[in-house]
């Protein structure tokens, strides 16, 4: 027995060891520019800048912007690689510098608004940067976006304070919703309502859950047979019904859906490139549409006389605003918005590939959404 006399001491100090390096580095996944991601454990944990704050990130959504981005297809102002990535963010406040005011106090979980304030540079004229995209694995400590275990904050960037009593994988559906309000603005939303979706991704179940939430007569979603999975999540949303178009004419449901005069609202937010045309011909005279699913920057076909006779309203779906943020943050925080429907499914850092793989939907498994959790070791 008396050998083992040193035992603890030498565990202790082991032990000690290990703590400190967990302390001092941390993880994050670097995307290259060029279709590759890799995984680094070496990152410093970062000191809050001047007047602002670190994050402990919890979780982060992966959207299909990500894939474009992972390729190097710039689409954001600003946007470099290699960079960290990920703008669905969800975390806790990590430490705050002494000047910082942010409205948030350590320990308290946020969503994070990605544009941020910055001084004007040669590479980047726009005087904002957006996390996740514009900042370099040079700036300070280099992390910068939601796929680093932690993340730098500057001053004036908004945080909006998220409810404990969901997951933090759930919420980062905030992003998605933002965006979707801003959009919704933007129609004159009236209480006979008729909404089409086409694609069913993240992006299109989060429009249809925010249709609802808004009051609709008509709701339905479109996608291919490939989309099963993700149409029966939008009849849970609560889609009045969907449509296969690989073997359903939308055109003809829809006439048939609406006695012949169309939808209200037409919403692209599929990767096809015939959905821009289609919408025209789904919608009715003096309707709105809005265009918002990336097309990898092609070309698409769209017969423009349509949208000239019938006087449609076109809108570009970009990215939210300060107001959105803070009105999704509202909603999410009723705990009435059905994130658990749309939350798909979460991966751990360790299995990045699993959850690039259910982005790129090249897994056998689809998942209306991948969600990477840093809460989950
Ligand atoms: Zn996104």
């Amino acid at each position: 027995m008396e050998v083992w006399v040193p035992g603890p001491l030498f565990n202790v100090y082991s032990l000690g060891l290990t703590s400190m390096k967990k302390v001092d580095t941390c993880s994050a996944v670097i995307f290259n520019g060029d279709g590759t991601w890799e995984r680094r454990d070496d990152f410093q944990i970062p000191e809050p800048p001047e007047g602002g704050a670190v994050l402990a990130v919890e979780a982060v959504g992966l959207c299909h912007s990500d894939v474009a981005q992972l390729n190097g297809q710039k689409h954001v102002p600003g946007e470099i690689s290699p960079t960290v990535p990920g703008h669905e963010i969800v975390g806790r406040v990590h430490a705050l510098d002494s000047n910082a005011e942010l409205g948030v106090e350590i320990g308290d979980r946020v969503a994070v608004n990605i544009v941020v304030p910055t001084e004007p540079t040669d590479s980047n004229p726009f005087g904002f940067s957006c996390y996740g995209y514009s900042f370099s694995l040079e700036d300070s400590e280099g992390l910068w976006g939601g796929y680093g275990e932690y993340m730098s904050i500057l001053p004036q960037t908004q945080l909006e304070p998220l409810t404990n009593e969901l997951s933090a994988e759930e919420l980062t559906i905030f992003e998605p919703l933002s965006n979707v309000i801003a959009w919704t603005s933007r129609v004159n939303w009236h209480e006979k309502m008729k909404v089409v979706v086409q694609g069913p991704g993240h992006m299109g179940l989060t429009f249809a859950a925010m249709a609802k939430e808004m009051g609709t007569e008509k709701l339905i979603v479109t996608g291919t047979s490939e989309d099963q999975h993700r149409l029966s999540i939008a009849e849970k949303i609560g889609a009045d019904f969907v449509i296969d178009v690989s073997n359903e004419d939308p055109v003809e449901k829809i006439s048939e859906a609406t006695g012949g005069v169309m939808a209200d609202l037409v919403v692209d937010l599929s990767s096809a490139p015939q959905v821009p045309g289609l919408c025209l011909d789904l919608v009715r005279y003096g309707g709105d549409v809005i265009w918002a699913g990336l097309k990898d920057r092609q070309a698409v076909p769209v017969v423009t006389d349509t949208a000239v006779m019938r006087g449609i309203t076109i809108h570009g779906g970009a990215g939210g605003t300060n107001r959105s943020l803070r009105k999704a943050v509202e909603i999410l925080n009723t705990k009435d918005f059905p994130t658990s429907l749309l939350l798909g499914e979460v991966f751990s850092m360790n299995e990045i590939d699993d959850a690039m793989a259910v982005l790129n939907r090249t897994s056998h498994n689809d998942a209306v959404r991948a969600v990477l959790s840093h809460n989950r070791k």
